[in-house]
């Protein structure tokens, strides 16, 4: 038989028992010449995910990783809105405007306030950071002074976003290393590095290394102590990316937000704890007058005067639809519901880490924190943290990050499992049992000491 023919009589026989692909690798540097039917790409790509971890395993992500079936439902009726049609889609975009009010008012904001859906924290820093030069660019010029080198203070415990807008945006970065045994940064940290080129200082609510926050109201103290000695007005961002959704439902009386004179713009993830799945984050602003006119971009655009402030242009409307479903299902009492949920898993989770003996907790017992358990290791080992994660993966397919601190804390390795609402009593239990067991494994094999793990790209699973 031709080469042909058996391609043939191979094609007739996938198309009653099977898929072509089955034969063949997957189509990977060109289009392929012709295309397959809709269910045999469907199984192929389905196929090849298998691969993947599964979302809810995975302990390393703030990201959501479950929504409701009804917001599944409006999500997938959704997807062929694209939110920057505003002029077409105008309930859309009143929607957007509910969010911001809804997270102004949840962050008390003073008044009428303005702020920007975004792709999420990133998208929201980026311009809030912007907002932050350009005032400064303003007050230097009307000042008569000199413009050429603003720098912008923020701890060594940010996400890695803020230097990326420092080079992107030629912005000097004066980053305040940790300390071996200080994980966040307070006004001390932040004096010696403030002056007259500080565009601003940005402060964390929940770090993504060990869940905790920046002293805030210590900073705050501190840029008002300045304003009013020195004449120095410094505004405060606060990256509440996952803080921002937790701190008003668990510590409702920790002021971290616009309740501070000199906070004047937030950033909050909405698919973080605003439990929205990927795609979502907001901005907001104390008032109208902290984004600076020249930001935002008029613009006549199919037969209607549009004002936009973002970085990118069309995108989809199902998160910012899965938002506020979120907000008007859940509302206040919801939320708060949730957040206390996942608190009490987490104390249950860290009592059960502590119980093995082997652990000690990060933090100070009755600290405000993220749900989260960060834990490292105590006493002498043959593994370290890495096998532990290693292990864990290996046995149960657990994603639980083991990673080491920035500088000044780099020799500090850590471990860190989010406890989100997928995360019920019954797996927490699971869990650490399987922690148990998967030290018990190390103890029997030791771990993999031959590596230097500090160049071993884990990732904390932003
Ligand atoms: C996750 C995170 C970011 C980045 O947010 P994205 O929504 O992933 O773009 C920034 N800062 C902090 C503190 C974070 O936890």
């Amino acid at each position: 038989m031709s080469h042909e023919h058996l391609a043939q009589e191979l094609d007739d026989l996938a198309k009653s028992y099977g898929n072509r692909f089955l034969l063949e690798g997957a189509p990977d540097d060109h289009l392929p010449e012709h295309g397959m039917r809709s269910v045999d790409a469907m199984r192929l790509i389905g196929e090849e995910l298998v691969l993947d971890g599964i979302p809810m395993r995975n302990l390393a992500t703030f990201v959501t990783t479950w929504m409701e079936p009804e917001a599944a439902r409006i999500i997938a009726e959704n997807l062929h809105r694209n939110f920057i049609d505003h002029a077409e889609y105008p309930q859309t975009a009143e929607i957007e405007q509910r969010c911001i009010r809804m997270i102004a008012d949840l962050f008390n904001a003073p008044g009428e306030t303005t702020g920007a859906r975004t792709q999420g924290s990133s998208e929201a820093i980026m311009l809030g950071a912007l907002s932050l030069k350009w005032k400064w660019r303003g007050r230097r010029e009307q000042a008569g002074k000199d413009l050429s080198r603003p720098n912008l203070v923020f701890g060594g415990d940010v996400h890695v976003v803020w230097e990326k807008f420092c080079r992107y945006f030629d912005v000097e970065p004066r980053i305040i290393p940790l300390q071996p045994d200080k994980y966040t940064i307070g006004p001390e940290d932040v004096e010696p590095h403030v002056d007259e080129n500080t565009i601003g200082v940005a402060a964390v609510l929940g770090t993504t290394f060990t869940g905790h926050a920046d002293d805030i109201v210590g900073i705050n103290d501190l840029l008002l102590r300045l304003k009013d000695e020195q004449g120095m007005d410094v505004p405060l961002h606060v990256d509440a990316a996952s803080g921002g959704f937790v701190w008003p439902f668990l510590y409702p009386h920790s002021e971290w937000d616009f309740r501070l004179e000199q906070v004047r713009s937030i950033n909050v993830s909405g698919h973080k704890f605003g439990l929205v799945y990927p795609g979502i984050g907001w901005l907001v602003f104390r008032e109208r007058s902290d984004l600076p006119e020249d930001l935002v971009f008029y613009e006549n655009y199919l037969g209607k005067t549009d004002a936009t402030f973002t970085l990118n242009f069309s995108t989809g409307s199902a998160m910012v639809l899965a938002q506020y479903y979120n907000f008007v299902r859940f509302g206040h009492g919801g939320y708060r519901y949730i957040m206390e949920t996942m608190q009490a898993n987490t104390r249950a989770l860290a009592e059960r880490i502590t119980d093995i003996g082997e652990f000690r907790l990060i933090g100070d017992e009755g600290a405000e924190q993220l749900p989260l358990v960060a834990f490292q290791l105590e006493g002498e080992h043959d593994y370290d943290e890495f096998d532990v994660a290693s292990q864990l993966a290996a046995e149960r397919g657990w994603m639980v990050p083991a990673y080491t601190l920035p500088p000044n804390a780099d020799h500090v390795k850590i471990m860190r499992a989010l406890v989100k609402l997928t995360l019920g009593r019954s797996l927490v239990t699971t869990l650490a049992d399987d922690i148990v067991d998967a030290c018990q494994t190390l103890e029997k094999k030791g771990g993999l000491h031959p590596i230097d793990r500090r160049r071993v790209k884990t990732g904390t699973g932003y």
